[in-house]
This record gives C-alpha cells, structure tokens and sequence, in this order.
C-alpha cells in the first residue's frame, strides 16, 4: 500500500484556518471537518447523556466538569457538553479546554463572537445555569456592571419622539459629532422596530412594539453638527399617537458593541454573475424595512441553513463595478448589495450559495470591522490576494473620489493565474483613467505566457513597490488575503519599518 499522507483538514486555504492575532489553528483528523459534525449531530446519539432532558446548573456543578472526555462550558447562561465537539474544533482541543468547566462566554467572543454556537452546538445543551439568588458582596449586579463599562465610554444617547398628522419621528441625541449615514441600521419588520446607532465601539438600540401601524418606507437623516438622528416614519393612518410603543428586549440600551448580538435580516438574491472562472458577484437586496449601509472596510456574515444547521460565515461587500460607466443604472447604492464571492467546490458553504435561485433569500448580518481611512494621506498601498481583493474594492473608490490630500493609490494584486485575477479589465481602465491609480499584478503560477512578476509576497518586491511620493508623506498600507500571506506581509512591512498606524490588515 502506498503511504500517502492525509490531507490536513482544514486545507492551508480554508477559512475554518482564518485566525486573528495570532491564533494557531490545528490540523483536524480526517472525518472531524465541519460537515461531519453536522452529520453527528444529525445521528440521533444522545451527545449530552442525559437523554434529551435539561437541567440547572450550578456553579459548583460546572466546575466538576473540566476534563477532556466530560468537558462542560457555559456560553451566555446556557451550560454545553463539548466533549464530543472536541476533535471537530478548529482552533483545537487546548483552545477549547481553557473554557473547561467555567463560563466561556468572554473567550468565545474575543475569538468568534460571530459563530453561531447555538445552531451547532444545540444536542451538547445540558440546560441554563442557575440563577444566584443573591448579589456576592463587592460585585455589581449585570445591568450597573453594563452602565459603568458605558460611563468610561462615550456618553449614553437618548430619544424622543414628536408626530403631525402624517408623520411621527424619532430623535436619536447621540451627542457625538463626527456622525454618519452609516452609522445608524434600521429594521422595520413585523411588530418590531429597531434602531442601531454605533458610535464608536458602542451600540445604542431602540427596540419597541409601535403602537400603530406605519408605511412601508421611512427615511432617516443625520444631522452632523448637532449629533442628532431622525427617522421620519409614515403613519398608515393619520390618527393621533398616545405612545410611541412597548419597549422590547434590550430597548434604550447603550453596551460595547462587541455585547450586542448580531442582527440578521432576510436579503433576496437579485442576481449572479460570472466574475472569473470561481467568483462571481452576487446582488442582495435589503427587505424595504431595512436602512443598511456597509462602511467602508467592513464586513457582514450572510447565514444559510445548511441540512438543519445555520453556518455563518464572512463576507465583505463591494460596490457593482469600479468605473462609473459599469454601475447599474436605476439600481440606488442604498437598496442593494454587492459581494464578489468565490466558490470553492469543496467548501462548506459557498456551493450551497452557488445553489440559490433568483428571488431565494440569505439572512445579512449588520456590520462590523474596525477600520477607518484616515483623512488626510498621500500614498495610499493596497497589497491583496485573491478574493482578499473585496475590502479594497470600496477604499479605491472612496479614496479616489474624496480624498483630495493623494498623491498615489497603487495596488498589487497576488493571485495564482491569470485567470483568477479579478476585474483585471476595470482595474486596468483605471489606472489608465486616473493618473493617481497603479495596479501590479503578480502572479504565483502564472503559464509560461505570463511577462509580468512571478512571485510570492516577498521583502523585495514590497520595498521596491512601496515608495513613498515624499519622504515624510502620511501613509496607510491595507493588506488581506489568505491568513499565511497577510502574516507574512505584516511581517515583512514591520521590517521595512512602517508603523502599526501605517498597516491596516483586514481579519476576521
Ligand atoms: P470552507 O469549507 O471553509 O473551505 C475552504 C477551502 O478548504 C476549500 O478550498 C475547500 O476545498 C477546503 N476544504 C473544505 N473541506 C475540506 C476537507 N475536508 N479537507 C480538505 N480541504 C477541505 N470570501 C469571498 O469570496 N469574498 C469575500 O468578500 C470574503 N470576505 C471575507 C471577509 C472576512 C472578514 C473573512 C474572514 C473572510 C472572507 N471571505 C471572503 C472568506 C469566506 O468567509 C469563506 O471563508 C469562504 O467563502 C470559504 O467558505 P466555504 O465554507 O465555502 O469553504
Ligand atoms: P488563493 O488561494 O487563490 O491565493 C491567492 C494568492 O495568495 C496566491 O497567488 C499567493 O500569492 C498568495 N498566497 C496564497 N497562499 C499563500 C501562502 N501560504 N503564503 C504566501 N502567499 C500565499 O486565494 P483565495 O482562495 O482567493 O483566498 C483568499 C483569502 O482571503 C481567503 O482566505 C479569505 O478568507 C481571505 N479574505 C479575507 C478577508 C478579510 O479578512 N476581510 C476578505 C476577503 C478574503
């Protein structure tokens, strides 16, 4: 028999490698991969030995389970038999024994707040934690720990509300200036009325059961100077309102945005095209109650069901093309969104993407991601590879129509072949459009007809391409694509001695 060695799982390339700050993934054994664990669960094998029912956990109780083969973690209240997930976890068996037996809660959100544990972890559930009838001495109940977390950060926003015959508007006072169309998401759906406003790393939600019932579109506006945000809605009968509504979960609250859950609304596919011969771009379309726009440099999650098991994974959207003369007419900015997306035949969840229908619908979730283009640059360095293209796509355009302090914007795109380049044409017309714009193409196996670079990313290719347009120029280098060459750039830019403000690098 051959000895051939197994193909590590997950692949070098597979986002269930993606690790952010360091994070090491491990190498799963053969059968351990996501879609197996979703099989498991499927099987009907009692994976919590208390046949189906739930329990109350104490405190005492959670801690006696701290071993790899009886292995309980508490993730928000709800206690999880992870044992038998342990040699299907990603970030491996260690990574999820530093939760053994206590509450995971903080280590599961600074490393994937994002997963949907409850879908994939539903048959581990052992039930809720019990609830301590008394506050320990010298420790603050939840809700004023939440309040003097808020007090360190920006001050807490309010509301009011005002109405005339047609109308009634919501008045967001989030006493913050620098304010943007961005920042405020609103979802109108069923009984339920939601606005999200960020500011900074903090999320201010107004949730409510409206009283009346409202039209289908309302408008919302920012008024910069002031800090104020209101959402004009349209009343469907001209009556006159007692009450604005009922208060929902979490209304009125002001936390870290990191505590906020992610909110998902359904978005249906408008179309799907072939952008090279594996990507293609798909167009969403928000519900008519959604007021959704995605900053620069952020990313969503598009969740799917996929046989019982809700996956979630990343995706950050682009605008329709990068030259004026290729955007969609009749298709405004704000209804409808973009997403170039690779298909990997392999992978667990773009083929089922692949498989949706015009008019089938994908639940987006808000945005998140830290960046922020800094105003005032004159060289602006995008180093990308492969579909780590798509946080670029938004920042060449923004950079090239409002920021009037550049000098240069140049781009070196890494990809395998020729054939994976995308919008090789647009970016070329570009370039040739706009005197400020260069792009680079180099490729890792390119064929033999190939004139351009053959490389990875390497110390000497980046010193050469990253020449400042003055000595003392204000630069911003964005790098992102697989996790190994984003690290091996950050790395190679440290050592030619750009700063950590200088570096933006695009995670999950
Ligand atoms: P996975 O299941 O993760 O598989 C990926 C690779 O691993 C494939 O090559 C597959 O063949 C291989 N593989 C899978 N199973 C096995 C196995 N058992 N053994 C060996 N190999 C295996 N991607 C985009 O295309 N566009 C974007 O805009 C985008 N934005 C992103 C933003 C962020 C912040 C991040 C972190 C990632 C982004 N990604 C984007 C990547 C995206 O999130 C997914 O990781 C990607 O689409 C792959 O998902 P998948 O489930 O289809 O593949
Ligand atoms: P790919 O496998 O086609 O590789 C593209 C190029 O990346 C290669 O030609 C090579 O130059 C370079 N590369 C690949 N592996 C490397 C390695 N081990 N060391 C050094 N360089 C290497 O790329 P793909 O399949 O399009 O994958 C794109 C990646 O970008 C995915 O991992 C995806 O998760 C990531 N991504 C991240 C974000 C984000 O974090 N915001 C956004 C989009 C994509």
């Amino acid at each position: 028999m051959l000895n051939v060695p197994s193909q590590s799982f997950p692949a070098p390339s597979s986002q269930q490698r993606v690790s952010s700050e360091g994070r090491s993934k491990v190498p799963l054994k053969p059968g351990r991969s996501l879609m197996d664990w979703i099989r498991m669960t499927k099987s009907g094998k009692d994976l919590t030995g208390l046949k189906g029912r739930l329990i109350e956990v104490t405190e005492e109780e959670l801690k006696k389970h701290n071993k790899k083969d009886d292995c309980w973690i508490c993730i928000r209240g709800c206690v999880y038999n992870v044992s038998p997930y342990m040699e299907y976890h990603p970030g491996g068996e260690d990574e999820l024994m530093r939760a053994a037996g206590s509450d995971g809660t903080d280590l599961f959100d600074q490393v994937h707040r994002w997963v949907n544990y409850e879908s994939m972890l539903k048959e581990c559930l052992i039930g809720r934690m019990a609830v301590k009838p008394t506050v320990p001495k010298g420790m603050l109940p939840k809700s004023q720990v939440t309040d003097t977390l808020a007090k360190e950060g920006p001050i807490s926003p309010s509301y009011d509300w005002f109405q005339t015959a047609s109308l009634v508007t919501i008045v967001i006072y989030t006493k913050q200036k620098d304010l943007k169309l961005d920042s405020v998401i609103v979802d109108h759906q069923y009984d339920s009325f939601r606005a999200e406003t960020i500011i900074k790393d903090y999320s201010y939600l107004i949730h409510i059961e409206l009283s009346h019932e409202i039209q289908e579109d309302f408008s919302v506006r920012v008024i910069q100077n002031v800090g104020k945000i209101e959402i004009a809605l349209k009343k469907k009968e001209n009556t006159s309102w007692e009450c604005l509504g009922r208060p929902l979960e979490n209304h009125n609250s002001f936390v870290p945005k990191k505590d906020a859950g992610l909110y998902y609304r359904k978005c249906q596919l408008i179309s799907k095209e072939d952008v090279t011969h594996d990507t293609k771009l798909f167009c969403l379309m928000l519900p008519p109650g959604t007021h959704l726009q995605v900053p620069t440099g952020q990313h969503v999650y598009l969740k799917l069901t996929i046989t019982g098991t809700e996956i979630v994974k990343p995706y950050t959207p682009v605008s329709d093309s990068l030259l004026p003369e290729f955007k969609e007419p009749g298709f405004p900015d704000n209804r409808y969104i973009y997403f170039l997306i690779k298909i990997y035949p392999a992978g667990l969840f773009t083929p089922e993407l692949d498989q949706l229908q015009i008019g089938d619908l994908v639940s987006v979730s808000s945005p998140e991601g830290s960046f922020k283009i800094p105003q005032e640059l004159e060289d602006l360095f995008l180093l990308a590879a492969g579909t780590g293209f798509t946080p670029m796509v938004k920042i060449l355009n923004y950079a090239l129509i409002n920021m009037s302090s550049l000098r240069k914007v140049k781009l070196m795109f890494f990809n395998k072949t020729e054939d994976d380049i995308i919008w090789r044409s647009q970016l070329e017309k570009l370039a040739f459009n706009d005197k400020r714009f260069d792009v680079e193409f180099v490729l890792s196996a390119p064929t033999s007809e190939w004139k351009g670079k053959k490389e990875h990313i390497s110390p000497g290719l980046l010193s050469e391409f990253l020449k400042r347009s003055s000595d003392k120029s204000r630069v911003l280098i964005c790098i992102c694509g697989p996790t190994p060459f984003t690290e091996q750039g950050i790395r190679i830019l440290h050592d030619l001695n750009f700063s950590k403000d200088e570096i933006h690098s695009f995670t999950a």
